[in-house]
């Protein structure tokens, strides 16, 4: 029982329904459940809400209580589930109340019960579980105690508490054993049948006391000498125990009921000793179940010593410690009334303190107060847990149908009414038991300790056996070698002996021989000292005569040594000259590849522009004709001043003299490099004077009619186009056999972009009005006529911006009236030289350039009245009234549309061919 606020009550208060009738807040009260996903309830069977449990017991509410909800220290809230109990009629009030109607009435299907106020009125309350007279005992336990001893089971702290008047049941409830009929069993008797159905025997423990209250003294029914318990609270857990009291561990059924039946006699025997009654004590049965849930292996102390069994071995196992109250509660009648005699008043108050002092607790708790008064009684200590704590309780009231004692009914169910509204948080009691574990591993610790001195002694054993077979060989060793050296020195003796023997006998015959051999000895020596002289005086005059060769030679030497060094003195002088010519000649080199390097460097910068130059196609260039000088020029503004200045680096390092040299150079590379810079050189403005004056534009020339190769001929072609831009160049391109030279080119011409500098060199040529006659009588329109083969577009537009400006140049000189390139008809050269149907056809090209140049030939020619009839029989007429009407070019529109308008032969030919115009 929880002092003050601070638990969590506030859940589901049930107010008793006075003459009303509101199912709504019925409906509202779950059965009692602690799964804490509302979603899952923890009993399936609902027809049992007081309970909510089903048949099967362990079955019936899998982890309801454990798991995660375990873990968890808040705990879950649990209300105190209240069942009422209406105990049948007995014989006496058969007969004394034979004429009137039972006090109560039960609607079990509503669980309510109504009790009777008068004969007109009754007040009508609302319980957990409403069980009839007829209720079994089987479905008592089943509703009000089967939930709490499975919590138990599941290692939470349980009661199950019977409050009523005396005589209306509560020990026929809990306390029956059943003996004389079994299905009589009340609730301590099923509970402990369904506790010792789930633990091991080997590894749980269910422990067993007895206990009585009266009078605010605690009795031991197992042992009557034991007659003041005190209760200690642990102050921080605030748990209860009784230290002094008697726990006997129960593992059967059997030993159990006759445990009931000795606290039973004691009980009995307590009473008459006290002289009262059992009705006035409060009985307490408390039964502590411990179970093993994690590490059971463990726990069973396996013997095989293996690695994987120790380390399991060396986990604490974890332990679930549930404890079960089953509390018969004194009578809750009024001492006044129940006729208690023999006590004084005070006496009467002491015996149903405890009793008063629950109901005050209740009250507190139901009411929320702030102050519970748990210590004003021991049974309100004792059941602090039960009530506002931390246990899954279950209260019994039970009533008589007796209306004598109405007044009693309605108090007992008054406190049922309250104690509905007492909500506990219910906490699980699981610990690891670290005491097991050093139980099992100081067992191992011996048996280990056992093991190592066995094995110490055998190995002791072991060494001594070894020590002395070592022993026996060593000595057995040290005899052997002592017989062998012995044999060994005698042996040494005796061969000595007889050596010395040997020697002796060899001397006494050198004695006998020496005598003879001396005499011979002193002829021989001599003879030979005669002859050793001899000797002597020839080597030393030998020696002289090497002596006097040696003194030759010396001064021999001494002359060499000194030419010798002569000679050294001139080879490093020369030595020295050498590495000066090496020196030199690296120097050149290194110019020369910087020189090499400069030349690739620009060779393929001229590469690039060409290839941009390739790129950009005619008709870019706003304005003016497509000549590739303006393309250049464009080309050079658009790749920045990068390239200029290098073009102009090189003018100035190598001087324009030098590259125009390499035109003639015999390298095939030098010459196309040395081409490529100079077109470069001629697409700027600037250097063109200096090129032609240089004698560049000849070289060029020359190099078109000498080279074989194309890419000097496109190149050179191409240079000559941008040098062709300024008429004082033109008369020199003409003068020294340009034309010729370029329709050679363009007939042997394979490449497009050949065709395409040639012809664009040709049309600056065009352009110029002195030159119209002799450009015409060096084949100049032909050479244009024979370029339109290769059928380019880029191609094509060169020709035609030719034809346009040798026809606006035409056309100019008839304004101004000099004829002089005129043929002797007067008609136009172009005409004279075919171009004319090309330029019919081509009037509408889809490529601009083309057409644009072509329609413009078309308008001049049409300026001449000697050209309308050769036009009107080529088909010009319609091109021209086209261009009247559709040119997208305003003043070529306009010089069409007059053309036609003024000229008389134009004018009939449209009329002719029923043009109306
Ligand atoms: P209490 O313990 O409340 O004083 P008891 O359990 O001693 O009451 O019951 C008084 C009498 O009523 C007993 O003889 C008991 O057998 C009988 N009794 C109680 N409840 C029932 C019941 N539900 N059915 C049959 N008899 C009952
Ligand atoms: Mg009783």
């Amino acid at each position: 029982m929880a002092s003050g606020g601070g638990n969590n009550r506030n859940g589901t208060h049930r107010n008793s329904l006075k003459g009303t009738t509101t199912t709504s807040t019925a409906s509202t009260d779950k059965p009692l459940s602690v799964n804490s996903n509302p979603s899952k309830p923890a009993f399936k069977n609902k027809s049992s809400p007081l309970t909510g449990a089903s048949s099967g017991l362990r079955k019936s509410s899998p982890g309801s209580l454990g798991g995660g909800a375990a873990k968890d220290d808040a705990g879950v809230p649990g209300r105190v589930r209240v069942a009422v109990r209406l105990r049948p009629r007995n014989a006496e009030e058969s007969v004394a109340d034979a004429d009137f109607a039972d006090c109560v009435e039960l609607q079990p299907e509503l669980k309510r019960l109504k009790l009777r106020k008068n004969n007109w009125d009754t007040d009508t309350y609302e319980f957990d579980e409403v069980l009839t007279e007829f209720a079994s005992q089987k479905r008592v336990y089943e509703v009000v105690a089967k939930p709490v001893v499975e919590g138990v089971l599941d290692g939470y702290n349980g009661t199950i508490m019977a409050y009523g008047q005396t005589g209306t049941g509560k020990t026929y409830t809990l306390g029956r054993l059943g003996e004389e009929d079994t299905a009589n069993r009340g609730i301590m008797v099923r509970a402990m049948e369904d506790i010792l159905a789930e633990v091991s025997p080997e590894i749980d423990y269910v422990l067993v006391s007895y206990l009585q209250l009266y009078m605010e003294s605690l009795q031991d029914l197992l042992d009557p000498t034991n007659d003041n318990i005190s209760i200690v609270e642990e102050p921080k857990s605030g748990d209860v125990s009784l230290p002094g009291a008697t726990l006997v561990e129960i593992r059967d059924q059997q030993s159990f009921l006759e445990l009931l039946r000795l606290g039973e006699a004691h009980r009995h025997a307590a009473n008459t000793k006290l002289n009262t009654e059992s009705s006035r004590s409060h009985a307490l049965l408390m039964v502590h179940v411990k179970r093993t849930v994690k590490g059971r292996e463990a726990a069973h102390s396996s013997d095989n010593g293996n690695s994987t069994s120790m380390a399991r071995s060396l986990r604490p196992p974890l332990v679930r410690k549930g404890k079960l109250v089953v509390v018969d509660l004194a009578g809750s009648e009024r001492i006044d009334k129940s006729g208690s005699d023999g006590h004084t008043r005070e006496e009467a108050k002491s015996i149903n303190l405890s009793l008063s002092a629950l109901g005050k607790c209740i009250n507190a708790l139901a009411e929320n107060s702030a102050h519970v008064p748990v210590r004003d009684s021991k049974l309100t200590r004792l059941l602090r847990d039960s009530f506002g704590g931390t246990a899954r309780t279950s209260l019994v009231i039970t009533v008589g149908p007796s209306p004598r004692h109405r007044g009693e009914t309605a108090s007992t169910i008054m406190f049922g009414q309250r104690a509905m509204k007492v909500e506990n948080m219910l906490k699980l009691k699981e610990e690891f038991d670290y005491k097991s574990l050093a139980r099992r591993l100081d067992i191992q610790l011996d048996k280990l300790i056992m093991e190592h001195e066995r094995k110490q002694k055998a190995f002791e054993v072991e060494i001594e056996r070894i020590t002395a077979e070592a022993q026996n060989r060593i000595s057995e060793a040290e005899r052997n070698y002592a017989d062998a050296v012995e044999k060994e020195r005698l042996k040494y003796q005796k061969d000595y002996m007889e050596s010395i023997k040997k020697l002796e006998e060899k001397w006494m015959m050198n004695q006998q021989n020496q005598g003879d051999e001396r005499k011979e000895q002193m002829v021989h020596i001599a003879e030979e000292v005669a002859e050793v002289k001899k000797l002597l005086s020839k080597e030393t005059s030998l020696r002289k005569a090497a002596e006097e060769e040696v003194d030759n030679l010396k001064s021999q030497l001494a002359q060499l040594k000194m030419s010798e060094a002569s000679a050294n003195s001139e080879i490093l002088k020369l030595r020295k000259m050498v590495e000066d010519e090496v020196c030199q000649k690296e120097k050149l080199e290194g110019e020369i590849s910087m020189l090499q390097s400069q030349l690739l460097h620009l060779s393929f910068e001229a590469d690039e522009t060409r290839k941009r130059l390739d790129r950009g196609g005619p008709g870019k260039v706003p304005g003016g004709l497509d000549s590739p000088v303006s393309q250049v020029r464009s080309q050079l503004k658009d790749s920045g001043n990068g390239e200029k200045a290098s073009v102009a680096k090189l003018f100035e390092q190598v001087g324009l003299q030098k590259i125009l040299s390499l035109l003639e150079a015999e390298d095939a590379d030098v010459r196309i490099h040395a081409v490529k810079v100079v077109a470069n050189l001629a697409a700027e403005e600037t250097n063109q004077q200096k090129i032609v004056e240089a004698g560049g534009l000849k070289s060029l020339l020359m190099l078109l009619g000498s080279s074989e190769d194309e890419t000097i001929h496109r190149v050179a072609a191409g240079a000559i186009a941008n040098l062709a831009m300024n008429e004082k160049n033109q008369e020199l391109i003409m003068s020294q056999g340009g034309i010729s030279l370029l329709s050679t080119t363009a007939s042997h011409a394979k490449d497009p972009q050949t065709l395409r500098m040639v012809a664009g060199a040709i049309a600056n040529l065009c352009g110029n009005d002195k030159l119209q006659t002799k450009l015409r009588g060096e084949g100049g329109i032909k050479a244009l006529l024979e370029i339109v083969k290769c059928g380019h577009p880029d191609v094509l537009a060169q020709v035609a911006r030719g034809i346009a400006n040798f026809a606006k140049c035409e056309s100019r000189a008839s304004t101004q009236g000099t004829f002089s390139q005129r043929s002797k008809t007067g008609r136009s050269l172009l005409i004279e030289d075919g171009a004319l149907p090309w330029i019919v056809q081509n009037a509408n090209s889809d490529a601009s350039p083309i057409r644009r140049h072509t329609e413009l030939a078309l308008c001049h020619l049409a300026q001449h009245e000697v050209n309308a009839k050769d036009m009107i029989s080529e088909g010009a007429l319609w091109e021209l009234v086209r261009i009247s009407q559709d040119c997208p070019r305003e003043d070529i529109r306009t010089l069409a549309h007059r053309t036609l308008a003024s000229s008389p032969d134009f004018i009939a030919g449209l009329k002719r061919l029923r043009i109306d115009y």
